[in-house]
Protein backbone atom coordinates (compact mmCIF):
# COMPACT_ATOMS: atom_id res chain seq x y z
CA UNK A 1 0.00 0.00 0.00
CA UNK A 2 1.60 3.39 -0.88
CA UNK A 3 2.33 6.02 1.59
CA UNK A 4 -0.78 8.51 1.65
CA UNK A 5 0.21 11.76 1.56
CA UNK A 6 -2.23 14.90 2.94
CA UNK A 7 -3.89 16.59 -0.52
CA UNK A 8 -2.35 20.22 -0.69
CA UNK A 9 -2.51 22.16 -4.02
CA UNK A 10 -0.96 23.57 -4.33
CA UNK A 11 1.70 22.57 -2.20
CA UNK A 12 2.04 25.16 0.29
CA UNK A 13 5.75 25.04 1.19
CA UNK A 14 6.43 25.40 -2.88
CA UNK A 15 4.50 28.63 -2.69
CA UNK A 16 6.21 29.86 -0.10
CA UNK A 17 9.46 29.61 -1.91
CA UNK A 18 8.14 30.58 -4.94
CA UNK A 19 7.39 34.00 -3.28
CA UNK A 20 3.37 33.59 -3.70
CA UNK A 21 2.56 33.43 0.08
CA UNK A 22 4.30 34.93 2.60
CA UNK A 23 6.69 33.24 5.25
CA UNK A 24 10.04 33.17 7.13
CA UNK A 25 12.88 31.60 4.51
CA UNK A 26 15.87 31.75 6.78
CA UNK A 27 18.19 29.68 4.73
CA UNK A 28 18.12 28.60 1.19
CA UNK A 29 20.98 27.12 -0.93
CA UNK A 30 20.48 25.17 -4.47
CA UNK A 31 18.99 21.78 -2.62
CA UNK A 32 17.89 22.54 0.68
CA UNK A 33 16.13 25.81 2.40
CA UNK A 34 14.60 26.28 6.04
CA UNK A 35 11.40 27.62 6.94
CA UNK A 36 10.55 29.06 10.66
CA UNK A 37 7.53 27.71 10.86
CA UNK A 38 4.50 29.99 12.15
CA UNK A 39 3.07 26.77 14.53
CA UNK A 40 6.20 26.80 17.41
CA UNK A 41 6.21 23.53 18.81
CA UNK A 42 9.56 23.93 20.69
CA UNK A 43 11.81 27.05 20.41
CA UNK A 44 13.27 27.67 17.63
CA UNK A 45 10.94 25.67 15.72
CA UNK A 46 12.08 25.61 12.27
CA UNK A 47 11.25 23.14 8.99
CA UNK A 48 14.33 22.21 6.81
CA UNK A 49 12.95 21.09 3.57
CA UNK A 50 13.70 20.16 -0.03
CA UNK A 51 13.80 22.81 -2.72
CA UNK A 52 12.39 20.68 -4.88
CA UNK A 53 9.06 19.25 -4.39
CA UNK A 54 9.20 15.30 -3.39
CA UNK A 55 5.93 14.08 -0.98
CA UNK A 56 7.87 11.85 1.82
CA UNK A 57 11.47 11.26 2.76
CA UNK A 58 11.17 7.93 0.39
CA UNK A 59 10.83 10.23 -2.31
CA UNK A 60 13.94 12.17 -2.12
CA UNK A 61 17.35 11.24 -4.26
CA UNK A 62 20.38 10.43 -1.76
CA UNK A 63 22.71 13.57 -2.57
CA UNK A 64 19.05 15.73 -1.68
CA UNK A 65 19.07 13.57 1.61
CA UNK A 66 22.29 14.12 2.59
CA UNK A 67 21.85 17.60 2.10
CA UNK A 68 19.17 18.07 4.27
CA UNK A 69 21.12 16.21 7.22
CA UNK A 70 23.26 18.53 6.79
CA UNK A 71 21.21 21.32 6.96
CA UNK A 72 19.51 19.69 9.97
CA UNK A 73 22.64 18.95 12.19
CA UNK A 74 23.53 23.09 11.37
CA UNK A 75 20.33 23.93 12.60
CA UNK A 76 19.94 21.65 15.13
CA UNK A 77 23.18 23.70 16.45
CA UNK A 78 21.68 26.75 16.20
CA UNK A 79 18.65 26.49 18.16
CA UNK A 80 20.62 24.72 20.75
CA UNK A 81 22.85 27.74 21.11
CA UNK A 82 19.98 30.30 20.57
CA UNK A 83 18.30 28.57 23.13
CA UNK A 84 21.06 27.47 25.73
CA UNK A 85 19.33 24.09 25.23
CA UNK A 86 19.13 21.20 27.28
CA UNK A 87 17.25 19.21 24.33
CA UNK A 88 16.97 19.50 20.69
CA UNK A 89 14.17 17.53 18.91
CA UNK A 90 14.42 16.42 15.30
CA UNK A 91 11.27 14.68 13.98
CA UNK A 92 9.96 13.90 10.49
CA UNK A 93 6.43 12.34 9.42
CA UNK A 94 5.64 10.31 6.05
CA UNK A 95 2.13 10.08 5.16
CA UNK A 96 -1.46 11.02 6.88
CA UNK A 97 -1.36 8.06 9.71
CA UNK A 98 2.21 9.32 10.77
CA UNK A 99 0.30 12.91 10.87
CA UNK A 100 2.25 14.38 7.74
CA UNK A 101 0.49 17.41 6.96
CA UNK A 102 2.20 19.18 4.08
CA UNK A 103 3.13 16.72 1.24
CA UNK A 104 6.19 18.41 1.14
CA UNK A 105 8.58 16.50 2.75
CA UNK A 106 10.20 18.13 6.03
CA UNK A 107 12.17 17.62 9.18
CA UNK A 108 11.40 19.72 12.13
CA UNK A 109 13.87 20.89 14.43
CA UNK A 110 12.87 22.60 17.72
CA UNK A 111 14.87 23.16 21.38
CA UNK A 112 12.77 21.40 23.58
CA UNK A 113 10.50 23.41 26.13
CA UNK A 114 12.09 25.34 29.31
CA UNK A 115 9.52 22.22 31.07
CA UNK A 116 10.96 19.35 28.73
CA UNK A 117 10.02 17.69 25.47
CA UNK A 118 7.74 19.70 22.50
CA UNK A 119 3.93 20.65 22.27
CA UNK A 120 1.99 18.11 20.47
CA UNK A 121 -1.26 19.83 21.28
CA UNK A 122 -2.45 23.30 19.12
CA UNK A 123 -0.23 26.28 19.41
CA UNK A 124 -1.16 29.28 18.17
CA UNK A 125 -0.37 30.34 14.62
CA UNK A 126 2.28 33.17 14.90
CA UNK A 127 2.49 36.20 12.72
CA UNK A 128 5.34 36.27 9.90
CA UNK A 129 6.35 39.22 12.12
CA UNK A 130 7.08 36.72 15.20
CA UNK A 131 8.48 34.00 12.90
CA UNK A 132 10.75 37.41 11.51
CA UNK A 133 11.89 37.88 15.04
CA UNK A 134 12.62 33.94 15.88
CA UNK A 135 14.10 33.83 12.30
CA UNK A 136 16.86 36.76 13.78
CA UNK A 137 17.39 35.66 17.18
CA UNK A 138 18.48 32.17 15.21
CA UNK A 139 20.79 33.62 12.57
CA UNK A 140 22.53 34.98 14.90
CA UNK A 141 23.61 31.86 16.95
CA UNK A 142 24.09 30.22 13.03
CA UNK A 143 27.59 28.66 12.22
CA UNK A 144 29.22 30.71 9.26
CA UNK A 145 30.19 27.10 7.94
CA UNK A 146 27.78 25.78 4.95
ZN1 LIG B 1 6.10 21.40 -2.41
Amino acid sequence: MPIQVPIDDPCAFCEYLAGRRPYTIIGRDALTAVLVTREQRGRGHVLVIPVDHHETIIDVPTHVAEALMRSVQRWAAAVARAHSAEGVAVWQNNGVPAHQSVPHVHFHVAATLAEGGTHWDGVPTLSIRETDAIAAALLAKLDARP
